[in-house]
């Protein structure tokens, strides 16, 4: 059930590495495997199927 990944672009410029991290890290800090960045995975990332609000 929760095994889906979460994909994130590496916000750092020169590195723009994607990543797949855990639903699970949702809300925490990730560390870029490729440039060693902290990334901060939000709690509402964007997941396929957009179009609810929930709130
Ligand atoms: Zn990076």
């Amino acid at each position: 059930m929760a095994d889906a990944m979460i994909r994130m672009i590496c916000p750092n410029l020169r590195c723009k590495a994607i990543l797949s991290v855990p639903q699970t890290a949702r809300g925490k800090s990730v560390m870029c495997k490729q440039c060693g960045m902290k990334i901060k995975i939000p709690a509402g990332a964007p997941a396929a199927g957009g179009g609810k609000k929930a709130s």
